[in-house]
C-alpha cells in the first residue's frame, strides 16, 4: 500500500489495481508484465497488525458480500487421527521442504501456549531413564513446529488437518465477516469469502466455531475458544464493553430460545416414529429459522436450517412451506456464493424429487423416508 507510481516502471502517473488496492500500474502494458510476480499477493486483503490478536487480515478496499478475498491450498497435512506428540517429525519434515519464504512465513505464525512448556517438563521428568528422555527428547527436537502448526490447523472434508499459511492469519470473531470452505475438487483448498459487506480497513474475520458452538452463550463460547486456541475472545459479542452489551444481551436470549426450541423437536423425535407429529416439528423449525435470521452471523447460519426446514416440510406434507423454504434458501446462496453450501442444496432438490410423489399424496411418512429427511442439528 502507499506505493507512489508505477510498480513496473516507476512513472508517476499511475493507477491501483483495482482488484488489490496494493500496487498501482501507468498502464495495462506494465500491468501485464508484473503479473506473474504480482499474482501471488493480487487479493483485497493485507496483512497487518490488528492489536490483541498479533497479525490479521484487513481489507484494501470494500468487499462485496459473496465476493471471493483468498483462494489457497494447504501447505502442510497430517491425517486428523495423528496425535500431538508423533506428529512433530512429520510436520517438522514437510517444513523442511518449503521454500525460504514459506519457512519464514510459518516460523511467524502464532504458537500454542502450553506445549513447549509441557516438552520441558517430560525432559525434567525423564530423568535418568533412558527410554523416556529418548522419547522427551524426540518430542523437544519439533516442539515449536508442532506448537505452530496445533495453534493453526484447520481440518479439511478429507479428514485432514491442514496449515495453510496464508488462512492462518484469518483471526477468529464470534460475529464474523466472512467464512471458509473447500471446494468441491480439491478438498485441500479453501475458499475465504466475504459473508457480508466488508469495508475498506475492517479487519476479516472468520468463527472458528460456527458449527459445534453456534448456539452457545457468551461463557461457553470463551471457554471452548480459550481450551482450544488459547486466547480470550474479545469481539464485539465478548468484551466487556457498555457499548455492545445490549447488543450482546439480545444475541444470547436469541441463542438461549433456538436451544429450547431444539430441545422440544428432539423431545418429539424421540417418539415412536409413527407416533410424531410432523407438523409440529415442522413450525418448531419455522420457529428456529426466525430466530436464526436475527442473530448477526445469520447469513452464515441460515443454510443448515433451511436444509433442515425443507426436510421437515417434506415429512410434514406441507408444500407451500416447502416451496417458501427453497426459495429463501436459494436466494441465500446466491448471494454468499459458497461452492460447498450449494452442493448441500443440490443434494436435497434430488432428494424431493425422488419423494416427490410422497409428498403430494398426503399420507404420513414411512421408516425408509423418515431416515432420508429426518436430520436435526
Ligand atoms: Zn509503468
Ligand atoms: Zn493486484
Ligand atoms: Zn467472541
Amino acid at each position: 500500500m502507499g506505493t507512489e507510481g508505477c510498480s513496473t516502471c516507476s512513472k508517476t502517473q499511475a493507477k491501483k489495481c483495482t482488484n488489490c488496492c496494493k500496487v498501482s500500474y501507468c498502464s495495462q502494458e506494465c500491468q501485464r508484465t508484473d503479473w506473474p510476480k504480482h499474482r501471488a499477493i493480487c487479493y483485497p486483503v493485507s496483512a497487518q497488525n490488528v492489536g490483541q490478536a498479533g497479525r490479521g487480515w484487513v481489507a484494501t478496499r470494500k468487499i462485496k458480500m459473496g465476493e471471493l478475498i483468498l483462494r489457497e491450498t494447504a501447505t502442510i497435512a497430517l491425517p486428523e487421527e495423528t496425535g500431538i506428540w508423533e506428529a512433530g517429525e512429520k510436520i517438522y519434515r514437510q517444513v523442511e521442504k518449503l521454500t525460504k519464504t514459506q519457512q519464514e512465513e510459518f516460523y511467524k505464525l502464532t504458537r500454542k501456549k502450553g506445549l513447549l512448556e509441557v516438552s520441558e517438563n517430560l525432559l525434567e521428568a525423564a530423568g535418568d531413564d533412558e527410554k523416556k528422555l529418548e522419547m522427551a527428547k524426540t518430542v523437544a527436537r519439533t516442539i515449536e513446529e508442532t506448537a505452530i502448526f496445533f495453534n493453526n490447523d484447520i481440518k479439511t472434508e478429507d479428514n485432514c488437518k491442514c496449515l495453510f499459511l496464508k488462512l492462518a492469519l484469518t483471526n477468529h470473531s464470534c460475529a464474523p465477516n466472512s467464512s471458509w470452505t473447500g471446494g468441491s475438487k480439491n478438498p485441500r483448498q479453501l475458499e475465504l469469502r466475504a459473508a457480508k459487506v466488508i469495508s475498506a480497513g475492517e479487519e476479516v474475520t472468520v468463527n472458528y466455531i460456527i458449527v459445534e458452538a453456534r448456539f452457545s452463550n457468551k461463557s461457553a463460547r470463551l471457554r471452548r475458544l480459550l481450551d482450544g486456541w488459547g486466547f480470550t475472545c474479545c469481539c464485539n459479542l465478548c468484551d466487556f464493553n457498555d457499548e455492545h452489551s445490549q447488543l450482546q444481551m439480545k444475541e444470547d436470549n436469541i441463542k438461549a430460545e433456538i436451544v429450547k426450541t431444539q430441545q422440544e423437536m428432539t423431545q418429539e423425535c424421540d417418539k415412536n416414529p409413527a407416533l410424531v407429529n410432523w407438523r409440529a416439528l415442522c413450525s418448531l423449525q419455522k420457529e428456529i429459522l426466525d430466530l436464526v435470521s436475527q442473530l448477526m452471523s445469520a447469513q452464515l447460519l441460515l443454510f443448515r436450517e433451511y436444509n433442515s426446514l425443507v426436510h421437515l416440510s417434506q415429512l410434514a406434507r406441507n408444500e407451500t412451506m416447502l416451496k417458501q423454504a427453497l426459495e429463501e434458501w436459494e436466494e441465500l446462496l446466491k448471494k454468499l456464493n459458497v461452492e460447498r453450501a450449494w452442493k448441500d442444496f443440490n443434494i436435497c432438490k434430488d432428494k424431493l424429487e425422488e419423494y416427490s410423489s410422497m409428498l403430494k399424496s398426503k399420507n404420513p411418512p414411512k421408516d425408509e423416508e423418515i431416515m432420508q429427511f429426518l436430520w436435526l442439528m
